[in-house]
């Protein structure tokens, strides 16, 4: 029987590994410390099909649960080394060194953090990095926007529609976004623009109750209920450099069925280079690609 190795517990990996075990590969997955990637950072997912509200950790726990009913083995480590060995790969982990027929690459993005005070005191309880899976939890608030990407521009003209009013904090009085998403927020009434101004310090006691700017004239506290950071994400991917398959930014050039220009390894989810990052295309990517890495195994057989 061939064996695959799926780095990363997300839902791009969780799903591969599913898919591999059902067509019969043995299928490992590497998941760091435990499965679920950045879903288990969600504490309520309403945009997931087939579910009116999930706990990210639910999700996780029932594909996770899933792809184990169907012959997976979820190993609680991280991979620390791949190197190519003939037509597989040598992967390191804290229990040594393993073989694998073929690799499916899933180990998603790291969201950058602000890195002041109360952030991760305040995380899940008014702090989010992302206004697509937490804005229907501030309809009628007040809401924060750090970012001046497209990320963030998108955001604050998205928690406009919900919230009562929007500020969109950018560190320069020039957005990083495309034109057309900052000229549309600019009309948006109740989107207020806070330019050449930084975060400084987020407050509250159970939850967050203010957000502390700094600009030229100085600093000042702002109360908010909500603080949506969106100031860019790094792909994990530096086990992949020797391998030449990332582009400038670290993503993953991989096509749509998740096949990358090196035999054997396969991507999907966050860390490929694609538009839409959200469960329910990770999901589709693992599929993809571990439907490729199934044929490409087939084809070693023959
Ligand atoms: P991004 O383009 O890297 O923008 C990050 C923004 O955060 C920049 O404005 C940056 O400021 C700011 N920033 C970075 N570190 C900061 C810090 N410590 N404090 C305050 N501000 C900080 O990230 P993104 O907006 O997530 O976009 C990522 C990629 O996805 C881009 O290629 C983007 O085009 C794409 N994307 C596309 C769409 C779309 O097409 N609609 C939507 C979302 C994302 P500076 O500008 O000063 O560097």
């Amino acid at each position: 029987m061939k064996k695959a190795a799926v780095i990363g517990g997300g839902p791009a990996g969780l799903t591969a590994a599913l898919y591999l075990a059902r067509a019969g590969i043995e299928a490992f997955v590497f998941e760091g410390n435990f499965a679920g990637g950045k879903m288990n950072d969600t504490p309520e997912i309403e945009n997931y099909p087939g579910f009116l509200s999930v706990s990210g950790f639910e999700l996780s726990e029932s594909i996770s649960r899933q792809a184990q009913s169907a012959g997976a083995v979820l190993v609680s480590e991280a991979v620390t080394d791949i190197k190519k060995e003939g037509k597989g790969f040598i992967l390191t982990s804290h229990s040594g060194e393993n073989l694998f027929d073929a690799v499916v690459y899933a180990a998603g993005t790291e969201k950058r953090r602000l890195g002041i005070a109360g952030e991760e005191k305040f995380f899940g309880r008014g702090i989010s990095y992302c206004a697509l899976c937490d804005g229907g939890f501030y309809k009628g608030k007040t809401v924060f926007v750090i970012g001046g990407g497209n990320t963030a521009v998108s955001d604050a003209i998205y928690l406009s529609r919900l919230c009562k009013q929007v500020f969109l904090v950018h560190r320069r009085d020039e957005f990083r976004a495309e034109k057309h998403l900052t000229s549309l927020a600019r009309k948006i009434e109740n989107i207020t623009l806070l330019l050449s101004a930084v975060p400084t310090e987020i407050k509250g006691d159970k939850r967050v109750s203010a957000i502390v700017i700094k600009d030229k004239n100085g600093e000042r506290e702002y109360a908010t209920d909500g603080v949506f950071t969106a100031i860019g994400a790094d792909p994990v991917t530096a086990l992949l450099k020797p391998f030449g398959v990332t582009d400038g930014s670290g993503y993953i050039i991989a096509d749509r069925e998740g096949v990358t220009s090196v035999e054997g390894l396969f991507a999907a989810g966050d860390a490929v280079a694609k538009k839409c990052r959200q469960i329910a295309t990770a999901v589709g990517d693992g599929a993809a690609a571990a439907t490729s890495a199934t044929e490409y195994l087939e084809r070693l057989e023959e």
